[in-house]
């Protein structure tokens, strides 16, 4: 069995990446998420799926907190195969009145914390040849909306920060992605769906046709199943040339 451990996994598109690993039967999975029923979730799908799974807290804002998840998890599975980077929060805002907390609370958990995981796992990784990251990112780690800048500035570190480990881990078969989805109906998303009907005094069904999906040429939300099933690809083995990649899967939005 293989171990992968997914960053916020008990919400949105990180449950969703990992119930496309559980269902291989392949993996054994570190569920991590600030969601009070966090152990709930995570045991739920270990009984669903027949595969062993661990639950952890651990604060993205927290160094310590990230190296004990990982401790625990290689005390507990023996080694980490897949760390994917998928916790995340938002803040819309002009930048005159953008708060430095949020800011400061957006590049922490979107970017830094992918820093940190990354190093905790990286000479585990190394020693067996084997290894695989993949980062979350978003469409908006290739263009900019405005009102999104530390969104906007975090994504696109994390596209910078994937280039570079995918040189890094090449000698050892360690590969970096990251996947770039556009718009995805997840709790994230809903809260924005909310704050903007409010902002642009439009009903709901307006801010989703006329405001999110306008850039996206399929004017459909991305199924998280796509998002988990071209990350379950990521990590396998065969996929070992495909690194250092920012793939959008965002109905066509970068496109333009
Ligand atoms: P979500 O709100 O449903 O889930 C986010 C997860 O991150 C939750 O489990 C939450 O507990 C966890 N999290 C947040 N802050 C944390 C912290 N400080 N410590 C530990 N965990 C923390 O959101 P989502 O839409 O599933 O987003 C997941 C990722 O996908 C994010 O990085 C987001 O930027 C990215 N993304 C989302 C969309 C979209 O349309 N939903 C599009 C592109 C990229």
């Amino acid at each position: 069995m293989k171990t992968v451990l997914i960053t916020g996994s008990t919400s949105g598109i990180g449950l969703g990446i990992a119930q496309e690993f559980a269902k291989t039967k392949q993996y054994n999975i570190v569920f991590n998420g600030l969601e009070t029923n966090g152990k709930e979730i995570a045991d739920a799908i270990g009984q669903q799926y027949d595969i062993d799974v661990m639950y952890s807290n651990a604060n993205m804002l927290k160094p310590e907190e990230l190296q004990k998840m990982v401790d625990d998890a290689i005390l507990k599975f023996g080694k980490i195969d897949v760390l994917i980077n998928n916790a995340g929060i938002q803040h819309v805002s002009p930048i005159e009145d953008f708060p430095e907390d949020k800011w400061n609370a957006i590049i922490g958990i979107n970017l830094t914390s992918a820093f940190y995981l990354t190093k905790a796992v990286w000479k585990g990784m190394k020693e067996r040849k084997f290894g695989r990251i993949i980062n979350i990112a978003s469409a908006h780690g290739l263009v900019a909306s405005e009102f999104k800048s530390a969104y906007v500035a975090s994504k696109h570190g994390i596209v910078g920060f994937t280039k570079t480990i995918a040189l890094e881990g090449a000698p050892f078969n360690i590969t970096a992605n990251a996947i770039c989805p556009g718009y995805v109906k997840t709790p994230l998303v809903e809260k924005q769906i909310a704050d903007q009907a409010k902002a642009h005094q439009m009903s709901e069904t307006d801010v989703v046709n006329k405001v999110m999906l306008l850039k996206q040429a399929v004017k459909e939300f991305v199924p998280v199943e796509v998002l988990g099933q071209m990350a379950v690809f990521m990590a396998s083995e065969s996929a070992s040339t495909l690194t250092g990649t920012a793939l959008p899967i965002d109905g066509g939005w970068n496109a333009q």
